[in-house]
């Protein structure tokens, strides 16, 4: 479903993804970890071409993201606006900070984009978004505005308006860390509910026992490298670099 092949991006002299490449199957959930400003979020950006980057090649469902004509060379370029706006309708992001629109309501955040950027009817885009708000235990508040929300529920509002979108994949940027403790669980829930029900999923996390329950596959970033990847199960038992355990230990 989505292919990473030897991407590499900088930002002027400072090189952040060093010839990333790795494969995520149709209902796979893999989660990146890493130290803080090891790369984790630029790719996930890259995945959905809010950044350029410099080498490599990435597919989601088949489709070259971003450039045309290869991984690199004279071949290479930029494609037109309206193909990587079509690109970004199938992978649904989730940041740290929801954004949700402050003077919409639930209901009304989570129709927009289906209404506005897919051309749905006003009618289907609310009765998807009533059944996606159902989904992430919130049927009760989609007359609520933002602001009458915690945090938690904003956050599950959020997910709800990228599922909105029908994408193919999902990508999850931290999205509990700006969360009080006791509100991270319900999101964490929707997202395993996610796994469950089988979306492919690409989770950033520093919630170390949710990515040993939920990863199919593990991959620990250090300075812009892939440095493991694996099972879970495995990469926690059986650690092959010292970074690793020493990440980990940190979690403990
Ligand atoms: P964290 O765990 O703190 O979120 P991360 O692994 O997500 O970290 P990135 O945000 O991808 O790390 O950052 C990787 C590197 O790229 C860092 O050195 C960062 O300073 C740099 N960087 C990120 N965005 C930009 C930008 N827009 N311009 C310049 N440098 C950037
Ligand atoms: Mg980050």
């Amino acid at each position: 479903m989505i292919q990473v092949k030897g991407v590499s991006k900088s930002f002027g002299a400072n090189q952040v993804l060093r010839d990333i490449s790795f494969d995520v199957k149709e209902g796979e959930v893999v989660v990146l970890v890493g130290p803080s400003g090891s790369g984790k979020s630029t790719l996930l950006r890259c995945i959905n071409f809010l950044e350029e980057f410099q080498a490599g090649q990435i597919l989601v469902d088949g489709s070259a993201v971003g450039y045309d004509g290869g991984p690199s060379g004279p071949g290479r370029r930029r494609q037109s606006e309206g193909s990587i706006a079509q690109l970004r309708t199938k992978a649904g992001m989730v940041f740290q900070n929801y954004n949700l629109f402050p003077h919409k309501t639930a209901l009304e955040n989570v129709m927009m984009g289906p209404v506005q950027v897919n051309g749905e009817s006003k009618a289907e885009a609310r009765a998807h978004a009533l059944t996606l708000l159902e989904k992430v235990g919130l049927q009760e508040r989609a007359h609520h505005f933002p602001l009458q929300l915690s945090g938690g529920q904003q956050q599950r509002v959020a997910i709800a308006r990228a599922l909105a979108m029908r994408p193919k994949v999902m990508l999850f940027d931290e999205v509990t860390s700006a969360l009080d403790p006791e509100l991270v669980e319900e999101v964490l829930k929707t997202l395993r509910d996610l796994s469950t029900e089988g979306m492919t999923m690409i989770i950033v996390t520093h919630e170390m026992q949710f990515a040993r329950d939920v990863a199919d596959r593990l991959l620990f970033f250090y300075q812009g490298a892939i440095i493991e990847d694996g099972p879970p199960a495995e990469f926690f038992a059986n650690p092959k670099t010292e970074r690793f355990q020493a990440f980990v230990r940190r979690f403990q």
